[in-house]
Formats: structure tokens, C-alpha cells, sequence
């Protein structure tokens, strides 16, 4: 165990319980005590003027008590008047003890810290922060801003400040606490403070330099510690990639015959971006070692089919493929579209959701087993423990921000074969910038799709206020009426499912009363899935007019026809997620419309991020607009951010150092390999690293 690594109590006033608390805070060791960084700052290093006090401002002043009374008016309070040379203030204490009624009295002189506001009789400050002094000449002030902690219940600023300032004497003692992992010279490129020195600073700041400044993060050693942090992400996603790809995998050539053939076979010709994709994938499976690839492409794009050929690789050398995707309604999608691109080439595909059961379940797992199903596309049932492989060569998983990482590696150690690998595809249509692809997905390569197929026209979309939805109404009847089809997506209402799913059902049923010649139909979360599959197959063969959804049509579903698509308080969803729903219309030849029907009023940002959304179909503008707009923990999404919560750095306030990451990134590998373990380790704890890729 390293100094750094010594536990809390270690230090003198730090006792079982008071660890236990710092525990609820993410506290354990020494180490972990310089990292919890104050979460505001106050500036008790200069007495003010109680004359110049404002109503707002947050002061300590130094004065002596005029006189004391209880107030029994309203809530019983005591009230000191406090003044100085310049002024008075009120001191107001709503619970007070005997002692206090003792020193608190007429001639104490006090030091006093806290925010001034106004009080009945002008100027006032309630329960403030004292001490007793004798004089004005024993005014108490600090040295060093004074730093405050996010603290969990029972313990004090007191106490934390205490073993803070413990643990920073210690480090000065012990200086292989803080010992420094990036180089001097990326610090001085960088204009970086050490790091103790950092942690110095950021604990006990100098008077001189800026609270705003402090609080905004806008200092070198709070950048340097977020830079430090996100280079860790980085290095350690990289690390990963780097160990994954120490493993052998099978080699895939396929047969040119029959690769040609089934390209021939399709009814359409692979874009210029499917067909570069499919190199760069071919090329990778001719290797031995695992692929890590991850296909980037707009909704529509055509990944799918892109997958089919990656799958047929591996199949043709006898190896089985896993396909795994988010929803169920997808995995049967794509299950048909399989079915249907590999007709002729004897291969059996099968289907593997949480709603197959009994003894059709037992027969899927047991010919994967065996090894006579080639290609199984399912949901998060695939990596159950009880699905075994008998060849796994090769994972695609589509709409990868659905799944965490976790979920992917758990798929991938299902191969029976000892030192092997399965090669991994990995899917999605949320086009993240540059920027942040490096951070998130630095353990793989990346693929773009950065075409549509020919002939899609773009999808013309209108924003309006809900009160217009009559107007909505007769244009679904009209539409109707010229044989077209049509979607009505219910949003996610407080992320429960259930009261999404209810509003689904309600919508259904006044869209049926007010359109009595419509065929309405309905598919949400809650229903079973052959009753999805029933709906979606009626909605499919043009049995329904409209299809009334939850977003769980997100992703997937193909419907030509379907050119049209309304979609409630689009003000709840990312601009990305809208973008994907309205991906589902436009995927025929004929024009199409996404009517974005919000409910007003509209706040300013919404506004802007829905006209982001009319005036463009470009997936990787969209995204790019909604990170200025909204920064990238929400660009991403909760359940993308999953995997990257970070201690300090905070990707919408420090974008600006993501540029130089993988700069500095590439410079440890070449220039400082054996410092990158040591840096690693002291930002992840066990519970973050993944024993291997
Ligand atoms: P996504 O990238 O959103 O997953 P899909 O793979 O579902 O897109 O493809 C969307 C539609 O486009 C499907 O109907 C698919 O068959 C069709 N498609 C794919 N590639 C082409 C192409 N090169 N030309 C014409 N249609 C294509
Ligand atoms: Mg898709």
C-alpha cells in the first residue's frame, strides 16, 4: 500500500464514524480526500466595511455588539445590532441557547461571516458564521480563500476542512503522494501547475485569484486536473484496445464468389460509403487479430446491409455471428431482412428474444451449442449466461448507445475456443463529433457511412404549437385519403415507461373517435411481442393507415410508405433521438414530412434546437449544433454517459481541452509508456477497470 492508499482514519481526529461518512462521499482513502475538490469558495480574507454592505453580497465584517434583544414578534428571534465606524447590521438567530444569550451581548466585539439581505429594519444577517474577538484590532481573517465541500449528512465543514488541510500537510511530507505522472514538459506546454501544486491551490487558494474564476473552473489547476482525468478516460480506453488486440481471432477471407454473389443477389447497388466500409471491414477480419470497428452512419444510411456482409464473411469460414440489438421489434427486423438477403445460401438464422420460451428456447440454444445456427440475432438475451457458442467468430451490435460497454464484453467471452477473440462490428446511428468519439470510443476504429442511398429526397419538417392539432388532424386524413401511411409518436413522459405506454393508448383512442375512417393502430413498450410483431406486420402490408408509437419505433423500423410523422412534445427528446425517430419516414421515393408538435410555451434554447432540427437532415450537423447548444453530457445521453462520469472535468466546461487529448494521448504511448499504468491507477478505481477487452 502506497502513502496515497492509506485509509482516512489514518489521520488524527478521523474516527469510525466520521470515515463511514466520508465513505457516503466517495471517500476511503488519504488520496481521495485531496481529490474531493470544494464546491464554492469564500472570501474571509479581508474585512469589509459594514457601510459598504449591499443586500446580496456575502462579507465578513469585524464590529462590536450595541445591544441584544429577543424579538417575540413572528417567530421568536434574537437580534444583535452589530456596527462598526461605518455602519450597522443585524445579526438575526432564530435558534439560539443560553450560551449564546450569554456572549451575545451588548459591548462583545465580533468577527462575523455571512450573506447580507434585507431584514425589517434594513441591512441583516441570519445565523451567521462568529467568532468572539477582543477588539477590532483581533479581527479574525484567512490567509487563503476558505474552500467549502459538498458534504453528506453528519459531518461538518469543520471536520472536512480539518482532514483536508491534514492530508495537504501530509502530501508536503510525503511528496510520492501527489507524485506527478505527466511530464514537465506537457506541463509547461500546457501552462499546467504540478500536481500537488494544483491541489494545493485548489484547497486553499491564494486571495489574489478570482472566486468567479475558482467556481467556473476557469484556473490552470483546476484544468489541469479535468485534462489529467480525461487523458485517463482516454489512455485507459486505448490500453484496452491495445490488449484486445493481443488476442488472436479467427481469419476471415470469404469466398469471392460467393461475396460477389450476394451483392449481386441484393435488390439495390452498395453506395461508394457501404462499399469503402466493407473494405475497411474485410480488411480487418483478413487479420488475426480481433477487429474493434465501429460503423458511424446517418439513419437510413444502410449499416445493415453492411453487417449482413460482415456476417456472411465469417459464416463462409464456418464460424457463427451474433447479432444484438436494442429492442426486440429491431432484432425481428432484422431477422427478416436476413432471412431475406440470404435465401439461396443455406443458412440458418435464428431468432433469440425474452419472449421465445419453453421448448423452442431449449432448441435454439441447443443448435447454437452444437453449432448448426450460423447467425442469431437477438436482444440483451443473447449474453444470458445459459447461451453458449459453439464458434463465435464474429459480434455486430446495432445501435451501440443503447448497450454499455459491459454488456458488449460479456458477448464476447462467450467463445469456446481458448486465446480466442470474436471479431467486433459495432453500430450506431448517433453521429457524435470528432471530438467526443475520442473520448468515448477510443478502444475502436471508426467507420463512416457519410452517404445516402440515391433517390432519398429530404424530409420536410414543420414546427407547431399543440393548439394547432386539428390542423394535424385533417392533413392525416388527407394524406390517408392518397393511400399513404402515417406515424404519431408519443414521447417519453418522465422516463417511465408505463405513463408513456398509457398516454400511447389514450392518444390511440382519440385519434380513433376523430378520425372514424382511419385504420389506427397501436404499438408501444408494454405489449407483447407478437402483438408488436402482429401490428407492425398489419402496419407493414398497409392493413393500418396509422401507426400510433412510443419511441420504441426509434430505431429500425421500415416502413416505405410511411411518409409522414407527427411526433408529440418533440421538446423532451435530444435533437439526435428526434433525428433517428424522423429517420423512420423518407425511406421511400415519394415526399415526406415530420411534423414537430410541441407544447407551448417554447423556452428559448428549445426553439432554437427544434429549428435546428427543420432546417436540417444531416445527422453530424444536428449533433454538432446540439453540442454548442446543450454540451455534451446531454448530447450523449444518460444512458451513453453511463459510462463516463468523471470526478472533475466536465465535458460542457472544458470542451476546450478534449483537442489536445489525443495528442498527448499518442505522446505517452510513444515517448512515456511506463508512466501510463501509474496515472491510470490513480483515477480508476477497481470497479472501472475491466480486467481485459
Ligand atoms: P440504417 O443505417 O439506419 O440502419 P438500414 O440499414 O435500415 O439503415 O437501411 C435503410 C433502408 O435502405 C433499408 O430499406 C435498406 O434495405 C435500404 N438500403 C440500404 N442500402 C441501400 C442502397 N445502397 N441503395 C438503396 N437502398 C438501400
Ligand atoms: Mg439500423
Amino acid at each position: 500500500m502506497t502513502t496515497a492508499n492509506l485509509p482516512v482514519t489514518q489521520l488524527t481526529g478521523i474516527g469510525f464514524q466520521t470515515a463511514n461518512r466520508l465513505e457516503k462521499l466517495g471517500i476511503r482513502t488519504i488520496q481521495d480526500l485531496l481529490f474531493h475538490l470544494p464546491h464554492r469558495y469564500e472570501d474571509r480574507t479581508r474585512i469589509q466595511a459594514i457601510g459598504s454592505l449591499a443586500a446580496g453580497m456575502t462579507a465578513l465584517i469585524c464590529g462590536k455588539i450595541e445591544f441584544a434583544e429577543i424579538l417575540p414578534r413572528g417567530r421568536k428571534s434574537l437580534v444583535c445590532r452589530l456596527s462598526d465606524t461605518t455602519g450597522f447590521i443585524f445579526l438575526r438567530f432564530f435558534h439560539f441557547n443560553a450560551n449564546q444569550l450569554q456572549t451575545l451581548k451588548a459591548d462583545t466585539w465580533l468577527t462575523v461571516f455571512a450573506e447580507v439581505r434585507y431584514g425589517f429594519a434594513g441591512l441583516e444577517m441570519v445565523h451567521p458564521d462568529y467568532t468572539v474577538v477582543a477588539g477590532s484590532d483581533f479581527a479574525l481573517t484567512e490567509n487563503h480563500l476558505t474552500p467549502v465541500y459538498p458534504l453528506t449528512e453528519g459531518l461538518s465543514q469543520r471536520v472536512l476542512r480539518k482532514a483536508i488541510q491534514q492530508a495537504l500537510v501530509w502530501c508536503e511530507q510525503n511528496t510520492s503522494v501527489l507524485m506527478d505522472w505527466i511530464p514537465q514538459t506537457i506541463l509547461q506546454q500546457y501552462g499546467y501547475p504540478s500536481l500537488a501544486e494544483a491541489i494545493q491551490t485548489l484547497h486553499a487558494p491564494d486571495e489574489t485569484i478570482s472566486i468567479t474564476a475558482l467556481e467556473n473552473g476557469d484556473i490552470p489547476a483546476l484544468k489541469r486536473l479535468a485534462f489529467e482525468e480525461l487523458l485517463v478516460h482516454h489512455l485507459s480506453l486505448r490500453q484496452q484496445k491495445h490488449t484486445a488486440q493481443a488476442w488472436q481471432a479467427p481469419m476471415f477471407i470469404g469466398s469471392a464468389h460467393e461475396m460477389t454473389h450476394f451483392l449481386q443477389s441484393l435488390p439495390f447497388q452498395l453506395t461508394n460509403a457501404q462499399q469503402r466500409v466493407i473494405r475497411e471491414i474485410e480488411n480487418d477480419c483478413k487479420s488475426h487479430r480481433p477487429m474493434l470497428r465501429l460503423v458511424q452512419g446517418d439513419v437510413g444510411s444502410g449499416k445493415t446491409v453492411v453487417a449482413a456482409y460482415a456476417a456472411l464473411l465469417a459464416i463462409s469460414e464456418g464460424y457463427q455471428v451474433a447479432l444484438m440489438a436494442p429492442t426486440e421489434l429491431l432484432a425481428e427486423q432484422h431477422y427478416r431482412n436476413f432471412c431475406a438477403w440470404f435465401t439461396g445460401f443455406n443458412i440458418h438464422i435464428a431468432l433469440l428474444t425474452g419472449q421465445i420460451k419453453g421448448k423452442a428456447r431449449e432448441n435454439i440454444l441447443y443448435d447454437l451449442a452444437e453449432g448448426s445456427v450460423s447467425l442469431i440475432m437477438g436482444t440483451h438475451a443473447l449474453f444470458q449466461e445459459r447461451v453458449q457458442f459453439d464458434k463465435l467468430g464474429l459480434i455486430i451490435i446495432d445501435e451501440q448507445h443503447r448497450f454499455g460497454v459491459h454488456q458488449r464484453m460479456a458477448l464476447r467471452e462467450k467463445t469456446r475456443q481458448p486465446n480466442m477473440r470474436p471479431h467486433q462490428l459495432v453500430m450506431t446511428a448517433t453521429p457524435i463529433p470528432r471530438t467526443l468519439a475520442m473520448l468515448q470510443y477510443s478502444d475502436l476504429d471508426i467507420s463512416i457511412i457519410d452517404e445516402l442511398p440515391p433517390g432519398r429526397k429530404p424530409v420536410v419538417t414543420s414546427v407547431i404549437p399543440a393548439d394547432r392539432r386539428d390542423d394535424v388532424i385533417a392533413r392525416i386524413t388527407h394524406w390517408v385519403a392518397q393511400k399513404r401511411q402515417a406515424y404519431w409518436v408519443c414521447t417519453l413522459i418522465e422516463e417511465s415507461e408505463t405513463l408513456e405506454c398509457q398516454a400511447a393508448e389514450q392518444t390511440a383512442e382519440r385519434l380513433m373517435l376523430s378520425l372514424p375512417t382511419v385504420r389506427v393502430g397501436l404499438v408501444h413498450g408494454r405489449m407483447k411481442a407478437s402483438e408488436k410483431e402482429k401490428v407492425m406486420q398489419d402496419f407493414k402490408q398497409h392493413h393500418l393507415d396509422l401507426l400510433v408509437a412510443t419511441t420504441v419505433i426509434e430505431v429500425g423500423v421500415d416502413v416505405p410508405n410511411a411518409g409522414l410523422m407527427i411526433i408529440e412534445n418533440p421538446e423532451r427528446l435530444g435533437l439526435s433521438q428526434l433525428h433517428q425517430l424522423r429517420g423512420r419516414v423518407g425511406r421511400g421515393s415519394g415526399d415526406s414530412y415530420c411534423v414537430l408538435m410541441y407544447q407551448a410555451p417554447l423556452s428559448d434554447t428549445a426553439r432554437q434546437r427544434l429549428g435546428i432540427l427543420r432546417d436540417s437532415n444531416d445527422g453530424f450537423l444536428i449533433a454538432e449544433k446540439d453540442l454548442q447548444l446543450r454540451g455534451p453530457g446531454d448530447v450523449m445521453g444518460t444512458r451513453q454517459t453511463g459510462q463516463m462520469q468523471f470526478k472533475i472535468a466536465d465535458l460542457s466546461r472544458d470542451t476546450e481541452l478534449l483537442d489536445s487529448i489525443q495528442h498527448v494521448g499518442e505522446l505517452f504511448f510513444t515517448d512515456y509508456p511506463q508512466t501510463i499504468t501509474p496515472l491510470c491507477n490513480r483515477w480508476l478505481t477497481a470497479r472501472h477497470i475491466y480486467a481485459e477487452v
